[in-house]
């Protein structure tokens, strides 16, 4: 018996769904028991309602139709599990991104649709059972800056053992770099410093530097973490820091740490604090000399040393992988390879090698400098020659180090060029008022361009926004203070983790505002600035909430499993057609049939559409359940071209749900069905979905997966088939999605539809011919 609970979000979904009336077209449908509307579903009244029902109508079954389930479909699973409904006898119907926010003319048809779909598809539901499974309470974080840091510390107090990845050298990341932090002026290397030596000394926490995650596999709860470890020359543990390795070395090279304005050797300490505290050679500049192995006294350096592979066991993991800064090539206009710009980063590192120690700054022909501009944005809120976001901490750290330049060099003029001003921290307005009593001067407006002089200096020509006029300055030194974008190899990391990136190339969070901290995938957590500009105390609340989402994920040292898992149902000719498809190992063939490694298996479905002989089924994602949803989609069906979109749960159908929220419209021919993933699909689903009265059906799956090369190859058959059948094949469209591309997804859905509205509906003599 099935309960449906319509939702009218408060107007967000009645503005445009007429509510009364979807209730009107399915309360006589097969097996509903009752059809009710309310204000706002996920409220207490809200769920009362649905409590009430359960109990008074005798419940088996539900249908919520009202936002997307990626908000609030756990909460309705967990309401109904407590009245005594299984949770999985639910079906979760999204009209409001889906319908309600991206269509006027036709969204109470198109609801009424989207809502049979959903009492069909309930009805194919069995009850299903989760599992509990032992989890490894080991964590995995990648990235060693303050970020990394306090998430390792933290889970390390909390009981943990945590593996900590970080690909440099060093741990400390972007903060070891800076001199003092804003607003209150803190000495970086003091407060951070004190904090990586204890990541040195806590057994809980293993640290493995010049590392890189290279492979994942296993599932939340049980990852196996493929990690390549770099020779690092020394033997961290022998290592003495006496520096007489570095010393004999003949090599010099321009340091990382330091920006390139200083040089190190090929053997060299990354720099004091640095931790491990030890020294390591740099191979690509080594020259093999065996100087440092001849001069280290307690034989601690081996040039022979070889990068090596390990496999780490981790239950949960946290991203915590940082910024670079904007590539230079992107900032021509700014001329950063002129030796009178430099970048602010640079300025942190003159600050602490030259100003503290009460040297003075020259310019490249020895002069003192006397003048000084800072160009904010560079590259940041400008699509055309950067990225479109705000960098967030460069307004006040140009304010920072204005201020420190000014206390150590008073006779220094300094100029900052703006476009807006952007002060929003606890303490950062008055910081603001101070630096502006100190005579630094602040220039609404922002160049296009820097011009060095052969005679020395850089010009700036700028029109100042607050008196109109157009002004020229030329001073000794312009820093830019350059857009921060992910850390290099973000994108190929989140594609070995299996997370999603935003448009803006930083991970994405499960959702923006609810869940900021989890990525898309269970276990998988991710802080700091690796999802977004930030600064230091918002970098560290990051780190502690997802230490305490680990805690919180692993803490019974048991996971409920997904009952979503293939099950062996019938004959298994040992055809080995599951295995292939299976790009996890999940599945092994034994003599009784195919055998599935429950905690590897992502429940993709490929190994259920593979099996030929229909001998594996994915629980409620069987084709009874997804049919039963398109007929009810289709049921309605009259004078116009309907499409199908089979969606991957994962990003297409995320996107889709963007797509609400921007409210981009595309045509309500599209209806779209949420699958696990698309690798579920066959060809006998895709020709029962046209057989149903579908006229185009598009397949959508995250781009360059294993799932999406299954999809392509599908929809390759599918439209074989088609053809052989007299239909045009172009009725079957494979799209590829990436989340930041979710602006465009509303555009490849009207092209689509617009092309099978040209095609027009099937006619039904050959609609029937798809079945034989
Ligand atoms: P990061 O500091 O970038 O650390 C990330 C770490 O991850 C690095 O160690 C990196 O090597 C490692 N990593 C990257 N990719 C991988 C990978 N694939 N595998 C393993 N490891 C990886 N904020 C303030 O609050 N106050 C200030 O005064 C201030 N001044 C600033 C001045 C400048 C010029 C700039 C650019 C920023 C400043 N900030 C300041 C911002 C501050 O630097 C960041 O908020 C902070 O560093 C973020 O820490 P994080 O751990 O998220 O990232």
């Amino acid at each position: 018996m099935t309960g449906v609970f319509i939702c009218r979000c408060g107007g967000n979904i009645s503005g445009t769904v007429k509510c009364e009336e979807v209730k009107d077209a399915v309360k006589d449908m097969e097996g509903v028991k009752t059809t009710q509307v309310t204000d706002f579903l996920c409220s207490k009244p809200g769920l009362q309602l649905i409590r009430n029902a359960i109990k008074n109508r005798k419940l088996d079954r539900v249908v919520v139709a009202c936002c997307s389930p990626h908000m609030h479909e756990k909460m309705f699973q967990n309401v109904i599990e407590e009245e005594g409904v299984n949770r999985y006898q639910m079906v979760h119907v999204n009209l409001r991104e889906h319908c309600s926010w991206i269509h006027d003319k036709g969204a109470t048809e198109k609801a009424v649709s989207l809502v049979k779909g959903g009492v069909k598809r309930a009805q194919a539901l069995e009850p299903l059972q989760t599992r509990e499974i032992e989890v490894n309470r080991d964590v995995m974080v990648v990235g060693g800056g303050v970020a990394g840091i306090t998430a390792a510390l933290q889970l390390s107090e909390a009981g943990f053992n945590v593996n900590l990845v970080e690909r440099n050298s060093s741990i400390g990341g972007r903060m070891a770099q800076l001199s003092k932090t804003f607003p209150t002026l803190d000495c970086s290397p003091c407060i951070l410093s004190p904090r990586m030596a204890e990541v040195e000394n806590t057994p809980k926490i293993t640290l493995y530097t010049n590392s890189e995650v290279q492979e994942l596999s296993g599932g939340p709860g049980n990852f196996r973490v493929k990690v390549k470890v770099r020779a690092r020359g020394v033997d961290a543990d022998k290592c003495l820091k006496c520096g007489r390795c570095s010393q004999v070395c003949p090599t010099e090279v321009p340091s990382e740490y330091e920006e390139g304005m200083y040089p190190r050797k090929a053997i060299y300490l990354p720099f004091p604090q640095a931790v491990p505290s030890s020294y390591i050679v740099d191979f690509e500049h080594c020259i093999g000399c065996q100087a440092c192995v001849d001069a280290c006294p307690v034989k601690a350096v081996n040039l022979e040393d070889q990068d090596r592979e390990i496999e780490v066991d981790v239950g949960s993991i946290v991203v915590a992988t940082g910024f670079d800064l904007i590539d230079e090539a992107h900032l021509k206009s700014y001329r950063p390879d002129h030796p009178q710009v430099i970048n602010a980063m640079q300025v942190e590192r003159l600050i602490e090698n030259e100003l503290t120690e009460g040297k003075v700054l020259t310019t490249p022909s020895g002069g003192r400098v006397k003048s000084l501009a800072y160009i904010l944005c560079a590259g940041s809120r400008d699509p055309h020659r950067g990225v479109s976001y705000c960098s967030s901490v460069c307004c006040p750290y140009t304010v920072k180090q204005a201020i420190l330049l000014k206390k150590f060099l008073p006779y220094l003029k300094i100029y900052v060029y703006y476009t807006d001003m952007r002060m929003t921290g606890r303490g950062f307005e008055d910081f603001y008022r101070e630096a502006r009593e100190k005579d630094i001067i602040f220039i609404h407006g922002k160049p296009g361009n820097l011009t060095p002089l052969p005679e020395g200096g850089v010009e700036i020509k700028v029109e100042d926004m607050d008196i109109g006029l157009f002004t020229r300055n030329v001073v000794d030194i312009a820093v830019l203070s350059s857009a921060m974008v992910p850390s290099k190899g973000t994108a190929e990391l989140a594609n070995r983790l299996g997370i999603a990136l935003g448009e803006d190339l930083f991970i994405a969070s499960k959702h923006v505002k609810l869940d900021p901290i989890s990525t898309l995938k269970e276990g998988i957590y991710a802080a700091g600035v690796a999802t977004g500009t930030k600064d230091i105390h918002d970098s560290v609340i990051d780190a502690r909430a997802a230490a305490s989402h680990v805690t919180n994920f692993l803490g019974e040292g048991k996971l409920k499993l997904s009952p979503f898992k293939p099950v062996h149902v019938g004959e298994c000719d040992h055809c080995g057609l599951c295995v292939e498809a299976c790009n996890r190992n999940a599945v092994k063939l034994e003599e009784q049939g195919p055998v599935i490694e429950l905690v590897s298996c992502n429940g993709c479905g490929a190994c259920v559409a593979a099996c030929e002989k229909g001998g594996l089924m994915l629980p409620n994602y069987t084709k009874k359940a997804l049919l039963g949803e398109v007929e009810g989609l289709l049921e309605d069906k009259e004078d116009e071209v309907a499409v199908v979109g089979f969606f991957d749960d994962n990003i297409s159908y995320t996107a889709a749900d963007n797509a609400g929220t921007a409210r981009l419209h595309y045509p309500t021919n599209m209806k779209i069905v949420r699958t696990t993933t698309t690798a579920i699909l066959d060809k006998d689903l895709i020709l029962r979905t046209f057989a149903l009265g579908a006229d185009g059906v598009m397949v959508s799956e995250v781009e360059e997966s294993h799932e999406a090369e299954l999809a392509h190859r599908l929809v390759d058959d599918v439209k074989k088939m088609l053809s052989e059948r007299g239909v045009e094949p172009e009725r079957v469209m494979f799209q590829p999605m990436v989340l930041p591309i979710f602006k465009v997804l509303p555009k490849f859905i009207t092209d689509f539809t617009d092309k099978v509205k040209a095609l027009g509906m099937i006619p039904d003599d050959k609609r029937r011919s798809l079945l034989s």
